[in-house]
């Protein structure tokens, strides 16, 4: 049964649009039928025009395929090459997402039965990214999970399915660098309680959220440093809990009398990736000994940021825990502290005193 036939204002309308190549024509969407060739186009279709007396109209799928029309593969009128597609991707980003280490692209497309070179540009069609960006975009989310989780970092490294921590570090400064939003930073949404002190330096002051110590200042007035952590957290909700802090309080006061122990306690670190990259690291610092920024950069595999290394020593939220006083110039001169150097002077002197006499203990014990 021929098909009803269309005004034909409208079918001149529709072949304006077939030679227009016009996508979402303005008289509605159709298919038009090459008879020559026995297949159905949308308008829009890159093969070239057919002659209009080859042409015919159909409103939809189902009329062509009646006319015994087939769908053409080139504009997939019917979407099935284009679910395939995704299909593909969607398989091809599970494999990536459950790999240890990264498929290579060869895998993937093989994988997909895809030409090399037509997956790259099916998948970044489909996901708006390469699958190299993709799978450093799933390890940098499982990193950050991890550390967020407080996994240590070579745990966490390990974890996430890099080759090698500096592996990891290298992709870190492009894809982990933004990620631990500044909201978070910023403490939006969150509870601080505080606790001031004195401790054999002075005045102290511990701040901590429920998932651990984000703040420890001391030896400056107690407004200051309240002042310091408002303005680390200027989106936190700061409250006075002194009962609650009384034993991460004593613990830090015991730390600044004597460091006997490396000052262990659950920690909430905010910062860049970076930042907290390097401040990973100086917990890795042994009590009684000191690196140098260089040295510390070299360690986080990144021998040339130096300064960097250097500016988030000195963002350190959490002193003494995070024991940045145990970095000095690399011709071992104490540079800068910002919690004053005669304390720097005074924590690494204290330090180094307690790893002697522990010394000198293990020889008595031997
Ligand atoms: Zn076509």
């Amino acid at each position: 049964m021929p098909e009803a036939p269309m005004p034909s204002d409208t079918d001149s309308l529709r072949w304006q649009a077939v030679l227009d190549r016009d996508a979402t024509p303005a008289c509605g969407p159709f298919l038009y039928a090459v008879t020559t060739q026995g297949v159905y186009c949308r308008p829009g279709c890159p093969s070239r025009a057919p002659l209009r007396r080859n042409t015919r109209f159909f409103a939809d799928i189902a009329a062509a395929e009646q006319a015994g029309f087939r769908a053409c593969k080139r504009c997939d009128p019917k979407g099935e090459r284009a679910a395939l597609h995704a299909e593909a991707v969607r398989a091809a980003c599970a494999m990536i997402e459950a790999a240890e280490t990264m498929p290579s692209l060869a895998a993937l497309a093989d994988r997909a039965g895809y030409a090399r070179h037509h997956f790259l540009r099916l998948f970044r069609d489909v996901t708006g990214v390469t699958p190299r960006s993709y799978a450093e975009g799933v390890r940098a989310r499982r990193l950050q999970a991890a550390l967020s989780a407080g996994d240590r970092v070579a745990e966490a490294v390990a974890g996430a399915g890099f080759g090698s921590e500096s592996r990891v570090y290298e992709d870190t400064s492009r894809h982990l660098g933004m990620t631990p939003g500044a909201a978070r930073r910023g403490g939006a949404g969150e509870v601080i309680r505080i606790a001031h002190a004195e401790s054999a330096m002075g005045p102290l002051l511990v701040g901590a959220t429920e998932k651990g110590v984000c703040f420890i200042g001391f030896a400056e007035p107690p407004e200051a440093l309240e002042g310091d952590l408002r303005a680390r957290f200027p989106k936190a909700h700061v409250e006075a809990a002194d009962d609650a802090l009384a034993e991460t309080v004593r613990q830090v006061a015991a730390f600044i009398a004597e460091p006997a122990a490396a000052l262990r306690l659950p920690l909430d670190l905010r910062g860049t990736a970076f930042q907290r990259q390097v401040w990973e690291a100086l917990q890795r610092i042994p009590l009684g000994e000191t690196r140098t920024y260089a040295g510390l950069a070299a360690e986080i595999g990144n021998p040339a940021a130096v300064r960097a290394v250097a500016r988030a020593c000195a963002r350190n939220p959490v002193s003494l825990a995070v024991p940045c006083h145990r970095v000095v110039g690399a011709d071992g001169d104490l540079t800068g502290y910002r919690w004053g150097v005669p304390r720097k002077k005074a924590l690494l002197e204290g330090e180094s005193r307690m790893q002697r006499k522990r010394l000198t203990q293990s020889q008595k014990i031997e």
